[in-house]
């Protein structure tokens, strides 16, 4: 089984991986008390974005996060992704322009995911 480090050496996983990183950070520095590093809490959360994409069941085939249909966070950690997202994707584009805009490339190609499974209920 492949680590993390060696799953996001794909290089359009590596690319979510750091716009992921770079919007976590520049919240963290608005929101949070920064110490050149992100605080604890931005930490446990960019090594947990980093391994929920490194061990995504599409492999490197999968959507970009945002466009995904898997349900891979809690509640309470889709809710802090969301708002991280929701403050950080127009300030992004000032200081990742290229890499923002390889994303969203990324996120306009078909998907390869499996439709959800209905339940039987
Ligand atoms: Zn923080």
């Amino acid at each position: 089984m492949k680590t993390v480090t060696e799953t996001l050496a794909h290089p359009r996983l590596k690319r979510e991986m750091r716009l992921q990183n770079a919007m976590i950070t520049m919240y963290c520095k608005q929101h949070h008390v920064y110490q050149g590093k992100v605080c604890r809490e931005c930490d446990r959360l960019q090594q947990m974005t980093a391994r929920k994409l490194a061990f995504c069941e599409s492999g490197t085939e999968k959507p970009t996060c945002a466009t995904c249909t898997a349900v891979c966070y809690t509640l309470v950690v889709s809710k802090q992704v969301k708002t991280i997202y929701r403050w950080g994707r127009a300030r992004v584009w000032l200081r990742h322009p290229i890499l923002m805009s390889l994303y969203l490339i990324d996120s306009i190609k078909p998907s390869q995911m499996p439709k959800p499974k209905l339940l039987n209920l």
